[in-house]
């Protein structure tokens, strides 16, 4: 179901003052509670509604998000690259009726799973092609090593937080009936530390450059991604780790283009060569090989060289090579070549079409074309 706006649901304007907000939001959830309406279904949406867009737009940091980017700024869900983490909002939009009805809401602490991280691997197209381990330097979020991660300095340890007796949530009163929100105090951690560690200034995570090792299976291409499992940001309060996504970026290559398996590559030829046939070198990924030039060669023409491509990730067999020939003409002359050239020219013009087929074809039709225009 579409989400309608917040400022529909409570019935204010976009300009509204905070205290019209509360006042729109009280007159609807004393309208929708559940507990006076009992006989209607649709009043727990609507409650819960109205509730979702009092807490976005009661919060000044929320709302302005909300204004810029919808629904979408406040509602990020857990992990993607370089996202929103769990951490957040994930708990205001919690079930807030697992209290009042005694749902299974669960008690505790609040764990958050660390931020999941991207890592972009530049790699030569030979490397991406035969598989490589890489060394990387990623800068993250580690658990802090003095305290295990608890906050605290050695020797002391976290206190249950006053405010909410150690569950992390406290209900509060509002109207006649009550809410559950994530508690104030200790941000939903359960404890308060009085005696902050003093290498994470009592975060429980310190900043890290992380060196890893990445083993690049072979065939990969382009926006391939390999997971590093656990090797994202810490978690926090206990929570597990996030991963890392390491994407393969392939460097521009000299000689060759590549699509998926398929490599391509263009290769220059004498006129000579084109003309009277001959062989050329060609290089391949594993070494060179000879590429056989029938005599009457046309730049442009493509050779297709089979099984001389590469394999990917997902599948192994081996792809083509596709090279193009491009007839170069020869530059610098000398006067001798020059006059080799022309004589040589005379000597083709006199046969006609029979030597150019091509051009030959390609002068009638622009006679033609003239012919047409001036009749
Ligand atoms: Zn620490
Ligand atoms: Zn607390």
């Amino acid at each position: 179901m579409a989400k309608r706006d917040y400022y529909e649901v409570l019935g204010v304007s976009r300009t509204a003052s905070a205290d019209e907000i509360k006042k729109a939001y009280r007159r609807l959830a004393m309208k929708h509670h559940p507990d006076r309406n009992k006989d209607d279904e649709t009043a727990e949406a609507k409650f819960k509604e109205a509730k979702q867009a009092y807490e976005v737009l009661s919060d000044a940091d929320k709302r302005a998000t909300y204004d810029r980017f919808g629904h979408e700024g406040v509602s990020g869900g857990p992990g993607g690259m370089g996202g929103y983490s769990a951490e957040g909002f994930g708990d205001i939009f919690g079930d807030v009726f697992g209290d009042i009805f005694g749902g299974g809401r669960q008690r505790g602490s609040q764990v958050f799973r660390g931020a999941d991280l991207g890592y972009e691997l530049r790699l030569d197209l030979e490397k991406a092609v035969s598989g490589d381990s890489a060394t990387i330097d990623v800068p993250t979020q580690v658990t802090c090593d003095s305290c295990s991660g608890s906050g605290a300095k050695k020797g002391s340890d976290p206190v249950k937080c006053s405010t909410c007796g150690g569950a992390g949530q406290v209900r509060m009163q509002q109207g006649f009936f009550s809410i559950q929100q994530t508690c104030p105090n200790c941000k939903g951690a359960g404890t308060t530390i009085s005696d902050p560690c003093s290498a994470c200034h009592g975060r429980g995570r310190v900043h890290k450059t992380k060196t890893l090792s990445v083993k690049v299976p072979a065939g990969v291409d382009n926006g391939d991604r390999i997971r590093l499992s656990g090797e994202g940001e810490a978690g926090r309060n206990g929570g597990p780790p996030g991963d890392l996504y390491v994407e393969i970026r392939v460097k521009p290559h000299k000689i060759f283009t590549r699509d998926g398996a398929n490599l391509a590559c263009e290769v220059p030829i004498s006129v000579a060569t084109a003309a009277l046939g001959g062989e050329v070198e060609l290089p391949t990924l594993d070494g060179n090989v000879a590429l056989k030039v029938p005599a009457g060669t046309q730049s442009g023409k493509v050779f297709r060289l089979r099984g001389k491509g590469v394999a990917t990730v997902r599948d192994p067999r081996i792809g083509d090579l596709f090279a193009k020939v491009a007839v170069e003409t020869p530059v610098n002359l000398t006067a001798e070549q020059r006059d080799l050239l022309s004589q040589f020219e005379e000597s083709i013009r006199a046969g006609g079409e029979k030597h150019s087929p091509r051009a030959g074809g390609w002068l009638d039709t622009v006679k033609r074309f003239f012919d047409r225009i001036s009749q």
